[in-house]
């Protein structure tokens, strides 16, 4: 499937969390067997020569772990405060309104291990950089994030490649 075909799979829910926002919904490309394969199977390429894979808490769970199956490596992940069960470090991160958290196992990761990050989404890039710090806290080696949409006017791509994470995004 082209890019194009898999960009009319996305649908745009409007005024979604909030009035004012256009929330770009990923359900219905999941929905789409062929389209879900097609967009997994992009962002394994592009990962390609990582030694994990690593996915934010929710949405990057479905897409994340998925490519780490299709090349066989490790899936880590990124967790929403006070989830896991075993020790955690966490990084705190600033949203639109208020603070966030992401969590993970800091026995997960290997010195050195070369992760890359994959989520659906990409606006400010604020939860990616926040998962990029944490995963170097934990001593891994992040370079590179890939990600089925990207909002190009927020961002988060320059605010990425500043802190050394090249990012590749399959639509925008
Ligand atoms: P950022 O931290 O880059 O500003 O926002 C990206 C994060 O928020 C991603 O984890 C993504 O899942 C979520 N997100 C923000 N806006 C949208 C949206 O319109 N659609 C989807 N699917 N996720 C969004």
């Amino acid at each position: 499937m082209t890019p194009e075909e898999l960009k009319a799979l996305i649908r745009t829910i409007p005024d979604f969390p909030k009035t004012g926002i256009q929330f770009r919904d990923i359900t219905t490309l999941l929905g789409h067997g062929p389209g879900f394969a097609a967009t997994v199977e992009w962002l394994a390429g592009e990962v390609e020569g990582a030694e994990a894979v690593a996915g934010m808490e929710a949405r990057g769970f479905i897409f994340g772990a998925a490519v780490a199956a299709r090349l066989c490596l490790p899936f880590l992940p990124i967790r929403k405060p006070g989830k896991l069960p075993c020790r955690v470090i966490g990084v705190d991160y600033e949203l639109e309104y208020g603070l966030d958290r992401l969590e993970m196992d800091p026995g997960s990761v290997a010195s050195g291990q070369r992760v890359a990050i994959v989520d659906d989404l990409l606006a400010t890039g604020g939860t990616a950089l926040a998962a990029a710090e944490l995963l170097r806290l934990a001593g891994a080696s992040v370079d590179r994030a890939a990600f089925v949409i990207d909002l190009p006017d927020l961002g988060g791509k320059d605010r990425l490649a500043h802190e050394g994470v090249v990012v590749r995004a399959l639509m925008q």
